[in-house]
């Protein structure tokens, strides 16, 4: 048994990986593979209203919503956003690398408003107060609501004088989220959703402003809107494989039920990690992240960061090595990721605690 801990591209449920690979072998009994289907064909414009359908029932979002399936990873969107929304100026919450990337490449469309930071802090928290300084005249308001690789996250939809919108890529479809309130939420699917290829849109028809600049096509939601995510060759396999995990969650209870086990999970590591006396955790305890729980070695037992790695690799556990830039472990725990796997994390961690404290290893 193998427990996939990486922080994206992640696990994702067995059984969706086993479909997805029968789909590639012959699809619904077509005697062809899903790639070499056209995608315009009765056959995927199916799967991508099914997905579009279940996203819409799965996050309750309204009719006036549109829901889109595009490229370009979600860094894409960090440029897609501003170049369709920002007119004079943008407001940005600061909370990690991603937030960071998407206010700069804002940067280059108008003004951007750093409403809060915690860069100074190495992010290791959401910066207290910032829905107060949210200026009214800015376009909207942009905030990464997990932060994948700090492990903090912004687990409710704040309050705002201008329309909200979200980089979910890391927490999306992992609890209910009160869509009305946004005007765009975006997601790149290797964290809960599929696998690298294809990004979760969903936006507000009349929420788009008059185009005042020339957008290059493939970066105008417009024109996506208007083309149903067909404005070039779809994505068909991370599109197919998104829709057979929004099924799996469908069946598994819906974002309720995710929210439920993604506390469980977290609550079963801070929990160790608190008590363990080899480790500690990174982000605050007011913002930590119930998807990226980072941790780090206590500095007394920092010379045995190599030995943990090694242990858990022993046990099946895997890719729970930090990102470079925070250092330590991190253990991502999206929707697909099952309690028993935590749980062997926090088996590892206490026998780990064991042998060192014995002196034995
Ligand atoms: C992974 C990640 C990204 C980057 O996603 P790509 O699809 O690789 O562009 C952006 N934002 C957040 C919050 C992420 O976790």
């Amino acid at each position: 048994m193998k427990y996939n801990f990486n922080a994206g591209p992640s696990m994702l449920p067995r059984e969706v990986v086993e479909a997805t690979a029968q789909a590639c072998l012959d699809f619904n009994g077509s005697g062809l593979s899903l790639m070499e289907i056209p995608h315009r064909s009765p056959e995927f414009r199916a799967v991508l209203q099914e997905a579009r359908d279940l996203v819409r029932t799965l996050l309750d979002v309204p009719q006036d919503y549109e829901i889109l399936f595009l490229s370009g990873g979600a860094r894409m969107e960090f440029c897609r956003v501003p170049y369709n929304f920002l007119r004079r100026s943008a407001a940005y919450l600061d909370t990690g690398t991603w937030a960071f990337q998407a206010m700069h490449e804002a940067s280059h469309f108008g003004q951007v408003i750093t409403v809060a930071s915690s860069r100074q802090e190495h992010y290791t928290h959401i910066p207290k107060g910032f829905e107060q300084r949210i200026p009214d005249q800015a376009d909207y308001f942009h905030f990464t609501s997990n932060n994948t690789i700090y492990g903090t996250e912004l687990r409710y939809d704040p309050e705002s004088p201008v329309p909200l919108i979200s980089d979910m890529s890391s927490d999306i479809l992992s609890r209910p989220v009160e869509v009305s309130r946004y005007a765009c939420i975006y997601a790149g699917a290797q964290k809960n959703l599929s696998m690298a290829g294809v990004n979760l849109v969903i936006v507000r028809r009349d929420a788009l402003p008059p185009a005042d600049r020339y957008i290059p096509m493939m970066l105008d939601y417009r024109e996506h809107l208007a083309a149903g995510s067909m404005l070039n060759t779809p994505p068909v396999l991370p599109i197919y494989t998104a829709l057979l995990n929004l099924r799996w969650l469908y069946r598994q209870g819906g974002v309720e039920e995710m929210d439920r086990r993604a506390r469980e999970r977290a609550s079963v590591l801070y929990d160790e990690i608190g008590r363990n006396r080899l480790f500690r955790a990174v982000a605050r305890e007011d913002s930590r992240s119930l998807m990226n729980i980072c941790f780090v070695m206590d500095d007394e037992f920092a010379a045995r960061e190599q030995d943990f790695l090694d242990f858990v690799e022993q046990r099946g556990i895997r890719n729970i090595r930090g990102h470079r830039s925070v250092g330590g472990f991190r253990a991502s725990c999206y929707n697909a990721m099952p309690l028993e796997g935590v749980m062997a994390l926090q088996q590892a961690m206490r026998d780990f605690e064991k042998q060192v404290l014995a002196g034995r290893v």
